[in-house]
């Protein structure tokens, strides 16, 4: 829940989630909707439907019981080489990092050298003995996370209070490596289109949408802002922005009331709705119920 997800905005559903699905074999017995009804709100959904895929894998190949190698790990559903090393760490105390962006920053500064140019598997290999030293592994893992969000913080890092800040090279050093990187977030400019059924309150979804983001999810039918004839059949609602999966998206919303929608659509109501309907799709019901 927490990739990408900050904590905060985890802990309700955290919970929530724990509480309803108390050990692997309860959530193994689920099936994709429910579990999507879950993580409603959480967002990249792509985490539940692989939480799920792992979970029935656990439960019926390894006897509920997480993998202890790398190799083995990473054949799981939605884990790579980042959470197979943490989990490593952290739940059997390996001596282990998981390297993100926080943990190349750290080391890349102690070195004052920039990220490109160290290979951090081979130094965290070379440097084993001294980084592993006290045998608290788990602790280690996740010290170092909590030591690049707290001290060795992406802007303004805090020297002062830095217990390496006898040895660190980017202290001492006078031309210092840069180490924020502005991405730029582009924006993409969407057209949206919403069948409507004025007596049911209803609106038309399908599933076999295009877009790279929430492919395969509930949506109306999304264009990229190109075709103009598509406009002339449609009335436009309003303009607004929304943020997804790193994207930032400039939405013009257009709707028409009708009873005849193509043979992959499905009608859905806009209020008190039972399906898993993506928080992206629930913004787009917020602005069309306005019109009944
Ligand atoms: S001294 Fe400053 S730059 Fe060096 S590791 Fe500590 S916080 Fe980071």
């Amino acid at each position: 829940m927490l990739q990408q997800t900050q904590v905060k905005t985890v802990i309700p559903y955290f919970k929530k989630f724990t509480n309803k699905y108390k050990s692997l074999e309860s959530l193994s017995n689920v099936n994709e909707k429910e579990i999507l009804k879950s993580w409603e709100g959480l967002g990249y959904y792509r985490r539940a439907k692989n939480l799920l895929a792992s979970t029935k894998i656990l439960v019926r190949q390894h006897n509920s019981k997480l993998p202890n190698t790398l190799s083995e790990l990473k054949k799981l559903p939605g884990i790579g080489e980042y959470t197979a090393n943490a989990l490593l760490g952290l739940v059997y105390d390996k001596p282990t990092i998981a390297i993100d962006g926080n943990v190349k920053r750290i080391f890349a500064r102690y070195l004052n050298k920039k990220e490109s140019k160290v290979n951090f598997t081979k130094l965290i290999e070379l440097n084993k003995k001294n980084l592993f030293s006290t045998g608290r592994n788990a602790d280690f893992v996740e010290a170092i996370m909590e030591f690049g969000a707290l001290i060795c913080k992406p802007k303004n890092p805090k020297c002062e209070h830095c217990c390496l800040n006898k040895s660190c090279r980017y202290l001492k050093s006078t031309s210092k490596i840069k180490t924020n990187k502005n991405k730029k977030i582009k924006v993409i400019n969407y057209d949206i289109f919403c069948y409507l059924n004025k007596k049911e309150k209803q609106i038309a979804l399908t599933k076999t949408n295009k877009t790279s983001f929430l492919k395969n999810f509930n949506l109306p039918l999304i264009k990229k802002m190109k075709n103009i004839s598509y406009h002339k059949d449609w009335n436009f609602l309003k303009n607004y922005k929304n943020s997804i999966s790193n994207q930032k998206l400039n939405i013009n919303l257009y709707y028409k009331f009708t009873n005849s929608i193509p043979a992959t659509y499905n009608w859905y109501p806009l209020r008190n709705n039972k399906d898993f309907i993506p928080s992206f799709t629930k913004k787009i019901f917020k602005q069309v119920s306005k019109l009944f």
